[in-house]
């Protein structure tokens, strides 16, 4: 088979190209280094039974209609509302669990009916009612009770949780990271206000293998593409080789930009995590999809996925724990969370601007693209890309 394009990785970015180009008539050749398709959100039954995500945690979301109808093809939804709740230790010496995001219902939990209504309307007067208002902007108020609040919010959810997923404080990392998780002045408690959300019924393993179900795809998993590529680099314009040959068509690569050139400029930094199953013989384990440690405990946070996946299992249950921390490289780690700063960016330009010397060469993706996004950004710029590319 003679295939015109190359798709490194078959995670959203990988697969959804691959369909869309497929379905324009290119014969697309797909590497995936896994043994399995989904990239972070492949799902899979364990011993137990349970579905689980093995990468973490996958909730869909989006407002783009586009998206959502594109995947829709390939799945039916169930429909879920994520909820999440910060497990914070309470002076009784038990412990309380509050809605996160911070919201109107937190408010009362934290300080009690009369103080909350005195705050909730200052709040409401100074931000409006159903405003999304981030934990840094809050901090600015210069009110003493609004910025007693802030302190409390500071305190109890966002700063331990923020050193524990990043080893930083929320003032030194980009503030774009801690605005995913405003203080909203709402007592709508769900984790995300999209309009379109929930699970794929079967599962996302299944979503992906629908996609990539298509006569002018093949797949190739466990396959490094590092293996088969090599990019020699020309002031005049870079050429791509192929298991040798030189190759002349598209070349989409969802991996990490700085491993695809050898890390020739130096490692981009990413957080990896550390993954902690737990199955237990009862059937449900705890009070909400995913309950956040923003005070103690090494983990982040815990996932109970049944509440996600709807499976009904009586007697078994798997858990989650987030462990996160510096990815090294290792061979048996995955870098999960690019880290936005101004010298990554630098670091990041070098590698696009070494990428742009391969007119065919197209990075996509969050390692790719070195970005923090969600499944339906990467889905809206996969695309985005591959109608480009059948325009051309
Ligand atoms: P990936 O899924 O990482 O796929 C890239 C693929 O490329 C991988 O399969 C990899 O093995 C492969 N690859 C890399 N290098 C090579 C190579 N050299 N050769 C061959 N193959 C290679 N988003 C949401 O919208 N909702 C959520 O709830 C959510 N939860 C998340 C929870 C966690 C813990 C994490 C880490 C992310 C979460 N995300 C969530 C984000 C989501 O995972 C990503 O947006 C999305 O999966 C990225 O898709 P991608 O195709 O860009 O990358
Ligand atoms: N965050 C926090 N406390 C929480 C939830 C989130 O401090 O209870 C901060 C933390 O810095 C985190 C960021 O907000 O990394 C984004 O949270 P989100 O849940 O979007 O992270 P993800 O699901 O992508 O890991």
């Amino acid at each position: 088979m003679q295939y015109d394009t190359l798709i490194v990785g078959a995670g959203f970015a990988g697969a959804v190209t691959a369909r869309r180009l497929a379905e324009a008539g290119r014969r697309v050749l797909v590497l995936e280094k896994h043994d399995h398709i989904g990239g972070n959100a492949y799902d899979r039954p364990d011993a137990a039974g349970v579905l689980i995500h093995q990468y973490g945690p996958h909730i869909f979301h989006t407002n783009d209609k586009e998206v959502y109808d594109f995947l829709s093809r390939f799945t039916k939804w169930r429909d879920y509302q994520h909820t999440v709740a910060a497990n914070i230790p309470a002076a009784d010496g038990g412990r309380t669990e509050m809605p996160v995001p911070f919201n109107l219902v937190s408010l009362r939990l934290a300080f009690g009916p009369e103080k909350a209504a005195e705050l909730e309307q200052k709040l409401l007067d100074t931000y409006g009612a159903g405003t999304k208002v981030t934990i840094l902007q809050l901090r600015q108020n210069t009110d003493p009770d609004l910025k007693a609040l802030a302190q409390y919010v500071y305190d109890h959810v966002f700063v331990r949780y923020t050193m524990k997923q990043w080893g930083k404080t929320p003032e030194e990392i980009d503030p774009a990271v801690t605005a995913r998780v405003p203080v909203f002045l709402s007592e709508d408690c769900r984790y995300f206000q999209d309009a379109y959300q929930g699970m794929p019924l079967e599962g996302y393993t299944a979503l992906f293998e629908n996609m990539l179900r298509h006569e002018n795809i093949t797949l190739r998993t466990g396959c490094d593409a590092r293996e088969r590529l090599r990019f020699e680099d020309a002031p005049a314009g870079g050429q791509i080789y192929f298991d040798g040959a030189p190759f002349g068509g598209d070349v989409i690569y969802s991996g990490p930009a700085d491993e695809l050139f050898g890390c020739c400029f130096g490692r981009l930094p990413y957080r990896t995590l550390d993954f902690k199953f737990e199955t237990y013989p009862q059937d449900v384990w705890q009070s909400h999809g995913t309950v956040n440690y923003t005070m103690d405990e090494d983990y982040t946070r815990i996932t109970e996925f049944k509440y996600l996946t709807g499976q009904v299992l009586p007697g078994a249950t798997t858990i989650v724990k987030e462990y996160s921390r510096a990815y090294t490289g290792a061979e048996d780690e995955i870098p999960y969370y690019a880290i936005a700063n101004d010298d990554t960016a630098a670091l990041y330009a070098r590698y696009a601007e070494k990428a742009a010397h391969f007119p065919r060469l197209h990075l996509l993706g969050r390692l790719a693209e070195y970005r923090y996004y969600n499944m339906d950004a990467i889905v809206a710029g996969a695309l985005r890309l591959s109608d480009a590319l059948v325009k051309q």
